[in-house]
């Protein structure tokens, strides 16, 4: 063993014994339900010693060098659209240079392309067994008025990194970032090839999408495994409660609510309002909830949960598909938690509403978007006749909009990628439990699963319920001990997967 890599060994245990102890190292527990926010992190029983020394050693510097790569580009402003994700591709591009990484640049539309670079373990590349590191360039879209600091500033403030992005999808870039050039520095021999992807057009799901990129691109970055958005890791009272791993996602589509009338003069309001008929529909499947049922990782994940939850909520987390007392007990979780409802049936938001052309016009039409996420293997058809029966309105029609998603095989919860993160997150969360999740959102990762990658989505970052309701929306922060600690366990996830013993 070289002095070098004896040096490299002493270091990596240290390493070990240090995380174990500080408070950094945080392991705490979620938030359930909303608005029991609980801060920064703090310590818990001392993380588990894992198979062996891992290569990567401490990662204090390479978190502080991560975090200034996040705040660049959170102050790169990608919001989609336009998107505009070329700005951050040829930013990442600069950074893997100078660690002596090739990339390259896969144009998609004027603007925008995705960025690849791969770590080669051996002459000749398996896909089969590649791992595959993604995250998205793009955010959201904000309303200024509603923030109290500039969205694209990155302010720190409180223990807390502010910014559109900075939870989704930015920091995972940040993580996988230095998860990827950890594994380049410790020179460790690796077991598959390792490959870091930066995607465009995420949030829209357009003509930069994945979907476009897999098309023109898929020979690039072709993969067995991959690790992605998706899944969190819950914190309540400054502990981790369970980390979900995302092994399967809702599918997500848009319908048109179309009620159409007479147009006329205002001042002679007649029965078949358009207007009027459109909002008597939109109240009406507002308040519809869609029966339950469960899929197998859904179940799987609230037969684990029912462990940790407080008595009362666990007993019927165990009885949720029970013939006498299900009914019931779907009930009281879905009234929980709406993750929790939104993880067991079918889910209809009405979100944008357009009518009139002047104040003193009945409009012919109305419209309504109603965004939908099935479960996967649900169709949109029985979803519609439900609506259709509910509304009972011969005025209104329901049009799919084409920008559907697709329903993808869930990733298998026996392969040796999810044996590697559940033990690692296990080892590094305070032995907090790894569940099995299916995200109510939609991640890239589902158009990998329709090319046999086994996708898997854990945004490594403990975070509060309070936490979450904000990506998206105002406000969006990132605990600046959370991402120190995301960056070390999702390095030490990748090396024990892709770094031989
Ligand atoms: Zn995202």
């Amino acid at each position: 063993m070289s002095g070098k890599r004896k040096l490299q060994v002493i270091m990596s245990v240290g390493a070990l014994l240090l995380s174990a102890g500080l408070p950094l190292a945080a392991q705490v527990s979620p938030s359930r339900p909303a608005g029991q926010s609980a801060g920064a992190p703090t310590s818990q029983s001392p993380a588990v010693a894992l198979s062996s020394p891992s290569p990567i050693g401490d990662t204090t510097a390479l978190a502080k060098e991560a975090q200034g790569w996040l705040i660049d580009m959170v102050r790169t402003n990608t919001t989609n659209p336009p998107g505009s994700e070329q700005s951050i591709a040829k930013y990442l591009a600069h950074i893997l240079e100078k660690e002596g990484i090739q990339s390259e640049m896969l144009d998609l539309s004027p603007g925008r392309s995705a960025l690849v670079a791969r770590l080669k373990s051996s002459a000749v590349a398996d896909p089969s067994k590649a791992l595959l590191l993604v995250a998205h360039m793009d955010v959201v879209g904000v309303d200024r008025s509603k923030w109290t600091v500039d969205p694209f500033a990155a302010v720190i403030k409180d223990g807390y990194l502010y910014g559109r992005g900075s939870v989704d999808d930015k920091g995972m870039l940040a993580a996988n970032l230095a998860a990827f050039i950890a594994l380049k520095r410790s020179n460790a021999h690796l077991n598959r090839d390792v490959i870091f992807l930066a995607t465009a057009d995420e949030e829209q799901g357009g003509d930069a999408s994945i979907r476009m990129l897999i098309s023109k691109y898929w020979d690039k970055f072709a993969a067995g495994y991959a690790l992605n958005e998706g899944g969190e890791v819950f914190m309540k009272n400054g502990r981790v409660q369970y980390v979900a791993v995302q092994a399967s996602e809702k599918v997500a589509m848009n319908v048109m609510v179309v009620a159409r009338g007479n147009s006329g003069h205002a001042s002679r309001p007649t029965k078949d309002n358009a207007v009027v008929h459109l909002a008597a529909a939109v109240a009406k499947i507002g308040g519809y909830s869609a029966p339950a049922h469960f899929t197998t990782i859904v179940r799987r994940y609230f037969e684990q949960l029912a462990a940790i939850e407080p008595d009362e909520l666990g007993k019927w987390m165990r009885v949720l598909d029970s013939e006498d007392r299900g009914e019931h007990a779907q009930k009281v979780v879905s009234e929980a938690s709406p993750l929790w409802s939104s993880m067991m049936r079918d889910t209809v938001a009405p979100t944008m509403l357009s009518a009139g052309v002047r104040n003193n016009v009945i409009p012919a039409e109305a419209r309504a978007n109603l965004n939908i996420r099935l479960l996967p293997g649900d169709t949109i058809d029985v979803l519609l006749a439900a609506l259709t029966k509910l509304v009972a309105d011969p005025q209104i029609k329901f049009e799919p909009q084409p920008d559907a998603g697709l329903a993808a095989p869930p990733s298998s919860l026996e392969s040796d990628f999810y044996a590697t993160i559940s033990r690692v997150a296990t080892a590094q969360y305070g032995n907090a439990p790894v569940l099995p999740f299916q995200s109510t959102g939609a991640t890239d990762s589902a158009q990998l699963r329709l090319h046999n990658v086994q996708a898997y989505g854990l945004v490594p970052f403990p975070l509060t319920e309070e936490d979450y309701l904000r990506v998206h929306g105002d406000d969006e922060r990132l605990p600046v001990a959370s991402f120190t600690k995301g960056v070390d366990v999702l390095a030490r996830i990748v090396a024990e997967f892709a770094a031989s013993k």
